[in-house]
């Protein structure tokens, strides 16, 4: 969460109680105005509290139009109506609630089938709060599985373990590394490669790397890192030097598409080096928000001592996890949508999103301001950045311009060694429609004559003028 300071604002009024809303006393004498910044000193009628928190949530972004998030937005009333059964779930409360983690284990299982495990019913797996928790988990398992292989030099002053990825990764792998003490290693952008390069990762590792990380969907631009030729690099590594690293595939987003989409593509368990995947349940496992997924090859892959049994609820179900409480409505929601769409829906529907994806990536080109550096063929993600020609404004304007008509769409710069280069990054998700994609289109075709016009680019204050981009 952002870390909030100095919550309390200077000169900060107090709320405005409508007299009209609910039970306020019209005369105004029977509900004092709450104050913002500290516990009002005594109760409201709910149905004002209601009118005073749901009109400040009205400014908040229409979701639909964001396209810089890669989570869920759009869900079937029937999987709002369960969501809403199962709010008072404890997922940990694996005793009380069994069901729900029958349908966990279901979960769990109908994954490892999807990413190939060699043997389904010896794969290890969990549900997370989402892909960043999923990525902590399965760093630390490689993190131990290297210490104990290690257990003679380390812990020691001097050894320090380092996990090799690229420097486009999400930025749950820089706080893994700063959390858990580990050096990331990190293999720059060269020219046109925005993403890892194979033979680079495997130079970087040596005998205190835990592992590898490939992102499958970059954040950046929503390319594809080359698994396999990563695992090939890797297995010449082991066999100069003797050296085996294993690698862990970040699937927050691709994990859920290339199934689907590009079966022939092996970038899964079919790689003996793949020692765990994780995806987040809530981007295009197609969930509201709060769900991730962690799997390993095999008990193998998840050092024992890492795994905690507890019987102060009852019973005294192993769990792998950060947090404990957690709500149990997000993963019977991702029972559901595996029941409701099995595999050829879920081909169906993110197929949908990649046409959806391709065709607006191509008539952006088409317009000649733009140049791609991704088409959306891979993630249904596109990146671009202004044609070369192009002066009079950069993609921090076109960004800006866009929100005027409710659109998100984030501009940001590339990381080393391409900061030089600054794009806009589009995320087509299931409800942005080729309808709503038309709209996109012809509202960014209005205001491309007057940014054309400009007589440079106008946007100073790159932070202000755009937002987050993970
Ligand atoms: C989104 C994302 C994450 C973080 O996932 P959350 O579910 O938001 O925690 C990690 N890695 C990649 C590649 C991502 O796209």
């Amino acid at each position: 969460m952002s870390l909030h300071r100095g919550t309390q604002r200077p000169g900060a009024r107090p709320m405005a109680v409508n007299p009209f809303y609910g039970e306020a006393d019209p005369l105004g004498d029977m509900v004092d105005a709450p104050p913002k910044h500290r516990l009002p000193d005594g109760p409201l009628p709910p149905t004002t509290a209601y009118q005073l928190v749901h009109d400040e949530l009205m400014l908040d972004g229409n979701a639909r139009l964001n396209l810089a998030t890669f989570v869920t937005t759009w869900m079937e009333p029937q999987a709002g109506v369960l969501m809403a059964e199962c709010r008072d779930k404890n997922m940990i409360d694996k005793d009380e609630y069994p069901r729900t983690a029958e349908l966990e284990r279901r979960c769990v299982s109908m994954l490892a089938h999807l990413w190939n495990a060699p043997d389904p019913d010896t794969t290890v797996g969990c549900s997370t709060t989402g892909s960043s928790e999923a990525c902590m988990l399965a760093g630390m398992a490689l993190k131990r599985r290297w210490a104990l292989r290690n257990a003679d030099r380390y812990p020691s002053r001097t050894t320090r373990p380092n996990l090799v990825m690229g420097v486009n990764v999400q930025v749950c792998w820089d706080k893994f590394c700063n959390f858990w003490e580990v050096e990331a290693r990190q293999v720059p952008m060269e020219g046109d490669r925005f993403h890892l390069d194979p033979a680079a990762a495997a130079e970087l590792c040596d005998e205190n790397t835990i592992g590898v990380v490939a992102i499958l969907g970059s954040t950046f631009d929503g390319s594809y890192e080359p698994v396999a030729e990563l695992c090939a690099a890797l297995d010449d590594l082991q066999e100069r030097t003797g050296l085996d690293v294993p690698v862990h595939v970040d699937g927050a987003s691709g994990a859920m598409i290339a199934p689907f989409l590009d079966p022939d593509l092996v970038w899964d368990f079919r790689l003996p080096r793949v020692s765990s995947v994780n995806t987040s349940g809530h981007k295009y496992g197609l969930v509201y928000p709060g769900v991730g997924w962690a799997l390993w090859r095999s008990a193998a892959e998840l050092p024992e001592d890492l795994v905690f049994r507890v019987n102060y609820l009852g019973g005294d179900m192993p769990t792998f996890a950060l947090n404990f409480s957690r709500p149990g409505a997000q993963v019977a929601a991702q029972y559901y949508t595996f029941l409701r769409l099995g595999r050829e829906g879920f081909r169906a529907v993110q197929q949908s999103t990649r046409n959806v994806a391709r065709e607006l990536a191509e008539r952006m080109e088409s317009l000649g301001d733009f140049r791609l550096l991704t088409r959306g063929d891979e993630l249904p993600v596109f990146a671009v950045t202004t044609a070369d020609d192009v002066s009079a404004f950069d993609v921090f304007d076109v960004s800006r311009r866009l929100r005027e008509r409710g659109w998100l769409v984030p501009a940001y710069t590339f990381p080393a060694n391409r900061e030089d280069l600054a794009v806009l990054r589009v995320v087509c998700r299931n409800g942005f429609s080729e309808d709503l994609a038309a709209l996109f289109m012809e509202d960014l075709e209005r205001l491309l004559p007057e940014l054309r016009a400009q007589s440079g680019p106008l946007v100073t204050d790159r932070n202000a003028a755009t937002g987050f981009h993970h």
